[in-house]
């Protein structure tokens, strides 16, 4: 079985994981009243999906 050569340092490993990073999964702004919401769900402060209330509050 192949094994590494060196050992993979830690400034390497550390650069490596720059590249790892937690983001906010789809978070678009609400076409009526402009707060971040998840892409494809309703608006939770305003009630809006597709340009209709679709709940009440
Ligand atoms: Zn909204």
């Amino acid at each position: 079985m192949a094994v590494p050569f060196r050992k993979t340092s830690k400034a390497v490993k550390r650069k490596r994981r720059t590249h790892f990073k937690l983001s906010l999964p789809g978070m678009v702004a609400c076409p009526n009243c402009n707060e971040s919401k998840l892409a494809h769900h309703i608006c939770k402060s305003c009630g809006y999906y597709k340009g209709k209330e679709v709940m009440s509050k």
